[in-house]
């Protein structure tokens, strides 16, 4: 196996982007190779809220679009930042809040008092929806999504990342995609804007994930998804734009969250497509989980990730400088004491994340890290310490 010797390697040439990153050209594959999308695979209808700065108008519009998906008699579950949106919904037959230290056993607990709902419907924040996912999955009933804020692309992906006991690790468990997912422009454009440098930041994973996965292709391990492929790729071509300039309160408008909803809805799509987070998430997403497991999570996910993703940039022979600019434009972690780790803690979290997600074959794993080598890719990174 091919080591990293302290000279990022030239996996894949660079297209001059000034975001660092490239999406690389997909593998040519025999037709066998194609996984047709059946009708098993059901993809969310998502529809965006009309009013762009009232809520109590949002929330109308929520409930009647509740209606025509439906959904009469609901569950919900709310947090804080969705009471408002709830307001209008009628026929209730029970609310939970989750609260932050919700827990697998939390969520089941509530499907039970959930099976005389026709649908769980969440509101709130990533925590919210992904217990409503595991309350939909034990009642045995759908699941409407209405996401608070957009810090992740798994809004619309079937997995559930909750802890077993509070304050313990989590774990990601299959549970159930939503059939239907509503945006409210006017409670997404308030929402904390380190939410959204977030939500962009799992985005900047997406083209280092398609690298990984053409490894794992060009190794013989794993087949590309071509739909898949194409989705993750477009999720990012959609946010590309917006790395070039510095990400401040005053560029957060209708048009951006939008575009941001159908970027994250595009990448949960992608991950439905192949029935695994494959093509949105490779080594960048190990070293955050290590991170995660070593010393608890220091950041939004997406933040991590996009924090973790110049570690893949510089092994893939990536544009180092460049996507250095793109973290700091965006208001992203780009180095470690920004999440309060030390040189040496990276190196620790290298040598663990890649077993985060054995069998994933990335990049991490082609570079197969001892700690001296680590230690260097490190100090090449971030030189200070
Ligand atoms: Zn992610």
């Amino acid at each position: 196996m091919p080591r990293y010797r302290g000279s990022a390697a030239p996996a894949f040439s660079c297209n001059g982007s000034p975001s660092g990153l490239e999406v690389p050209v997909l593998p040519v594959e025999p037709l066998g190779a194609i996984r047709v999308v059946t009708s098993a695979t059901r993809l969310p209808r998502v529809t965006i809220s009309a009013s762009t700065d009232d809520e109590a108008e949002a929330a109308e519009e929520l409930a009647e679009w509740l209606w025509l998906n439906e959904v009469e008699r609901p569950f919900l579950v709310v947090s804080a930042h969705g009471r408002q949106l709830v307001d209008r919904i009628t026929r209730v037959v029970g609310t939970a809040v989750p609260g932050p230290h919700a827990t697998q056993g939390w969520a089941r607990s509530c499907s039970g008092t959930a099976r005389g709902a026709d649908a769980v419907v969440a509101v709130g924040g990533g925590r919210c929806l992904d217990a409503a996912k595991l309350v939909a999955a034990g009642a045995g009933i759908p699941l409407a999504a209405v996401p608070t804020q957009l810090s992740h692309d798994g809004v619309c992906s079937p997995v559930s990342v909750l802890p077993q006991t509070v304050g313990g690790l989590t774990e990601s468990l299959e549970a159930v995609a939503p059939h239907v997912a509503f945006f409210s422009l006017p409670t997404l454009i308030r929402a904390p804007i380190s939410s959204l440098r977030a939500g962009i930041g799992d985005l900047l994973a997406n083209p280092l994930a398609l690298h990984d996965w053409k490894l794992a292709s060009d190794a013989g391990l794993e087949r590309i998804n071509h739909a898949g492929w194409h989705l993750s790729a477009e999720s990012f071509r959609l946010i590309e734009p917006l790395l070039e300039e510095p990400l401040g309160r005053e560029r957060v408008e209708p048009w951006l969250i939008g575009l941001l909803a159908h970027a994250l809805v595009d990448s949960g799509l992608a991950m439905l497509m192949v029935g695994t987070s494959r093509p949105v998430s490779g080594a960048e997403h190990k070293i955050s989980h290590a991170i995660d497991e070593l010393f608890g999570g220091r950041a939004h996910h997406g933040a991590q990730v996009a924090f973790a993703s110049l570690v893949s940039v510089a092994l893939h022979g990536l544009d180092i400088e460049g996507f250095r600019r793109c973290l700091v434009n965006l208001g992203l972690p780009h180095h470690p004491r920004q999440l309060g780790l030390s040189h040496h803690d990276m190196v620790e979290v290298l040598l663990r994340a890649p077993n985060t997600r054995p069998g994933r074959f990335t990049i991490l794993e082609l570079a197969a890290l001892e700690a001296p080598e680590a230690s260097v890719l490190v100090r090449s990174l971030w030189p200070q310490g």
